[in-house]
């Protein structure tokens, strides 16, 4: 039978322990740790997810400062308000919201983050600090998969891993974090051949794609860990991810599902960033 892993508890236990941090600085009397989010444009899934992480982050007793900005605004506006976010020593960490219209260079913008403020372990320092094993800020749903299986107690040393997605934000840093944990890792993409034949020998599915339903049980061997990252609007108008969940379910031994799997760790994880710079600046 399968476990269907629901993050709510888990994303719970790891709030209040961040919870109990801010609140024994608080009470010496330090401030409360800050995010500040830049947002471009009027792009309706971003302000869901904005608002929805400033819900959470205010829950922990996280402040958060939202600078909106035009449609039309320069990269270099964008990089000077970046600057002085980093000056500023109330901010303890800087979110991008992504994606930014076609005239901005996400990359060229990130890379003007204080690296110690990066929540989303996109600077290209944190990227070459997860590459040669530094401590540096790691991006918070790749690093909400390898928490979610430990929390699971998932053996990872020598398992055959295949992760499906190679995006800067996704699938290259959980390759390279469950390749840190020893696992046997294979990175396949949109260019890959007979994917159904590769990740059907996987111990362990990790799938990152953003397309409905994709996934159905083909691709998975019998007793699978399957970690569902894709979040996506189905026929119906519901949420779901880029596994078949209906027809995946039985032939795995665990599952994420979409809604209320990865989700809410991954919110854990960026606010455990955020207190993470936190802690190194009060
Ligand atoms: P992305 O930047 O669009 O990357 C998608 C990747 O999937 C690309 O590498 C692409 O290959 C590959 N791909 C697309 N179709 C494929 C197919 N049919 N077969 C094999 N590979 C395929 O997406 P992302 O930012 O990584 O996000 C992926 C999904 O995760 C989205 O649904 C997103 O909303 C969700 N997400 C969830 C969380 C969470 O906390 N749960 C966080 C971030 C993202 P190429 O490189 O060849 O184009």
């Amino acid at each position: 039978m399968s476990t269907i892993l629901y993050g709510n508890e888990f994303a719970q236990q790891i709030r209040k322990e961040l919870e109990s941090v801010i609140n024994e600085r608080v009470n010496k009397g330090y401030r409360r740790p800050q995010l500040a989010i830049l947002c471009v444009g009027n792009d309706v899934g971003s302000h869901s997810y904005i608002l929805s992480t400033q819900k959470s982050c205010a829950k922990v007793g996280i402040e958060v400062v939202i600078h909106s900005f035009d449609e039309e605004i320069t990269q270099e506006e964008l990089k000077e308000k970046m600057i002085q976010l980093n000056q500023d020593d109330t901010v303890d960490a800087i979110m991008m919201q992504m994606p930014l219209p076609r005239q901005l260079s996400a990359q060229q913008i990130v890379d003007v983050m204080d690296p110690n403020k990066d929540v989303d372990g996109l600077h290209s320092l944190n990227v070459a600090k997860l590459y040669t094993k530094q401590d540096g800020m790691i991006p918070c749903t790749p690093e909400a998969i390898v928490r979610m299986l430990k929390h699971q107690k998932i053996e990872l040393t020598g398992k055959e891993v295949v992760v499906v997605g190679r995006s800067q934000s996704v699938g290259r840093p959980v390759a390279q974090l469950l390749l840190n944990e020893n696992a046997t890792v294979t990175i396949c993409h949109s260019k890959t051949k007979n994917l159904a034949e590769v990740t059907s020998r996987a111990d362990i599915v990790v799938i990152a794609i953003g397309k409905a339903k994709t996934i159905t049980k083909e691709y998975i061997k019998e007793g699978a860990v399957v970690i569902d990252v894709g979040v996506n609007v189905d026929e119906h108008g519901k949420l779901c991810g880029d596994v078949d969940f209906d027809d995946v379910e039985a032939k795995t031994s665990c599952i994420t599902p979409v809604p209320k799997g990865l989700g809410p760790v991954t919110t854990a994880m960026l606010m455990e960033n955020v207190v993470k710079s936190y802690k190194g600046r009060v």
